[in-house]
């Protein structure tokens, strides 16, 4: 994640990140504003590394673009339980939960085409093939939260359009 922050338009110091982790076993990402972002153990444990790295991509674009999800209960409030980045490297024993529910207003279907293609544009910019890892990622996350209600899909609508539309952007 450290070297999609120094790619942003508004790119973030690591000290200014932090990530929570919600105990969830669902699949699903947040950006809550102000470099916080939320992450479920359920996209932990199921992404690989690189789709982690997209969808934290789009996370980051989603706050790139001033996209803020408003939080509206997580329990005991964003600064307890919330941790450093580097420490949510997939392995990690150590994460802290945050207790609560992790309820979001919807993006709309603008920003979530937005946050896709600006998403691509990080990994590109930081050297990843972002089309593809991004279009990857989006079958992914279709297939693997696929006939639930909640999670990624929940807050972040459209993905079939979603994937059509990264396939089609330009190639770097
Ligand atoms: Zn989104």
């Amino acid at each position: 994640m450290v070297p999609l922050l120094k790619v942003m338009d508004h790119p973030l110091s690591p000290g200014q990140v932090k990530v929570g982790v919600m105990d969830d076993p669902s699949i699903n990402a947040a950006s809550a504003g102000n470099g916080e972002f939320l992450v479920t153990t359920g996209l932990l444990q199921k992404a690989n590394d690189d789709q982690l790295r997209a969808v934290l991509a789009h996370e980051l674009a989603h706050q790139d673009l001033n996209h803020v999800q408003k939080t509206q209960t997580l329990g005991t409030g964003l600064s307890i339980g919330m941790i450093i980045l580097d420490q949510i490297i997939p392995g990690s024993g150590n994460l802290t939960p945050i207790a609560g529910e992790l309820l979001l207003r919807k993006y709309t279907r603008g920003e979530e085409y937005a946050a896709d293609k600006h998403g691509v544009q990080l990994l590109q910019r930081a050297g990843y093939p972002g089309k593809q890892m991004m279009a990857d990622t989006l079958s992914w996350l279709m297939q693997a939260t696929g006939g639930s209600s909640g999670g990624f899909l929940a807050t972040h609508p459209g993905t079939a359009d979603r994937i059509a539309a990264v396939k089609a952007l330009p190639d770097p």
